[in-house]
């Protein structure tokens, strides 16, 4: 029986992880679930998977949290703040920990996990975009092991040889990642100037979390999927190529040097990445449609259009210039999607805004968490200040 926490839980990842669990109730416990504010469906959620702990990462909520869970008749542990979601991850209630917070408010709780020598079933890409070899230390540290969750990782995952293989020795001569191209694929700039958060959120293929919809949608989402790729498969930039693929079937492949290209398809549903890491290495039933290569029938495949869709570009500068770079790409992303979302910034400032954060602020050789957590919070105030000239600018 695997002892799980899901951090995230009210999230999409969240539901999805908890449908499996719910389909295998021989082989999955859930015994913490946490999430940020949404009390009720928290509540909800441990009335139906009993945990043996509750958090709920804004302290403001927790009375709320307490009573509702007393109204259902729920006895589980509550806690609250920080140090209760460390706990979640890292207790000892649970041998398996999914990740999938949104952002760098993931990151300690994914540290603590990994540290703690849990199997970590990471979604949290933001946590080892901004401090991957924090992660992989603690990994180390800890003797868990790390299985991707994140579609196209996943995917990587299965058509590699076992373990973190040395990619060289085991013949890999590059990782390609595919990208769905997102809403806005084969638009220009001069389409994208009045683009609404609604149209942004509107993913042909996947349904998501609303970052990282906009995410998908700005191509930002594959540019933090080369730096994934890079620290959890030991990847030079320059081995990992994106290929934009609309209909989602081809997750991602990796080529050999003789020639073979292996693949993993599916159809797209986030619950056959998040079954195979739960079960791994056996394999579960998902739910999931079979796929119809028939229906199909053809699978495209194109360049990604770099010069509308920028962000990809500039995560692969940030990975070049290294250190805390990326941490600065991913909170000034975060910063501008927040501001998106928020009807705040137009969304060809969103790039605009994460280039001229990464230009002002100097990177640093990232060395210890402290060294990430100012980096991070440096730029998200920078990119504030440049959040508010761009929209004064629009709004003239
Ligand atoms: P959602 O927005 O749907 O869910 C986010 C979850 O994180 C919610 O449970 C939310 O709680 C919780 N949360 C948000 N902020 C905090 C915080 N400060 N402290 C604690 N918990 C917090 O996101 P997704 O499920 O779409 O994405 C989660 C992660 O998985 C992201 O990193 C994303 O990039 C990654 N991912 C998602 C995929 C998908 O298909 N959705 C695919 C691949 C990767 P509350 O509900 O209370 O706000
Ligand atoms: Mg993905």
């Amino acid at each position: 029986m695997k002892r799980i926490a899901v951090l995230g839980a009210t999230g999409s990842i969240g539901a999805s992880t908890l449908d499996i669990v719910a389909r295998h109730p021989d082989r999955f416990r859930v015994t913490a679930l946490a999430a940020h504010r949404n009390v009720t469906a928290l509540a909800d959620l441990c009335a139906r998977f009993r945990p043996e702990l509750a958090v709920i990462a804004d302290p403001a909520c927790e009375s709320e949290l307490r009573a509702r869970l007393t109204e259902a008749g729920v006895t589980c542990r509550v806690a609250a703040g920080p140090a209760a979601l460390i706990e979640a991850a890292a207790g000892t209630h649970c041998d398996t920990v999914v990740a999938a917070i949104v952002g760098a408010a993931g990151l300690e709780s994914t540290l603590a996990a990994a540290r703690a020598g849990k199997r970590l079933l990471l979604a949290n890409k933001e946590a080892i975009v901004m401090a991957g070899p924090l992660l992989l230390a603690a990994l180390a540290e800890g003797g868990g092991e790390l299985l991707p969750l994140d579609s196209e990782h996943n995917a990587v995952f299965q058509c590699l040889p076992g373990g973190r293989p040395n990619l060289a020795a085991a013949g890999v001569r590059r990782i390609l990642l595919t990208a769905s191209g997102g809403p806005f694929r084969g638009l220009k700039a001069s389409d994208l100037v009045e683009v609404t958060p609604e149209r942004a959120c509107a993913h042909p293929n996947w349904r998501m979390g609303r970052k990282i919809s906009v995410d998908s949608a700005t191509l930002m989402n594959k540019g933090l999927e080369v730096i994934e790729a890079h620290y959890l498969f030991d990847a030079p930039a320059e081995r990992i190529e994106v290929v934009v693929h609309p209909q989602s079937i081809v997750h991602s492949l990796v080529e050999y040097v003789d020639g073979s290209v292996l693949a993993q398809l599916g159809n797209p549903d986030m619950r056959t990445a998040i079954a195979c890491a739960l079960a791994w290495p056996e394999r579960v039933e998902a739910g999931v449609t079979p796929l119809d290569l028939l229906k199909i029938a053809r699978l495209d495949f194109e360049a990604p259009d770099l010069a509308t869709f920028r962000c990809l570009d500039l995560a692969y500068r940030a990975l070049a210039a290294g250190g805390t770079a990326t941490a600065i790409l991913n909170a000034a992303n975060e910063e501008a999607v927040a501001a998106f979302l928020d009807g705040r910034l137009p969304f060809l400032a969103i790039p605009e805004t994460i280039e001229r954060c990464l230009a002002g602020l100097g990177a640093t050789a990232a060395i210890d968490l402290a060294t990430v957590l100012d980096a991070d919070l440096t730029a998200r105030r920078d990119a504030q200040r440049i959040i508010a000239t761009l929209s004064a600018r629009t709004h003239k």
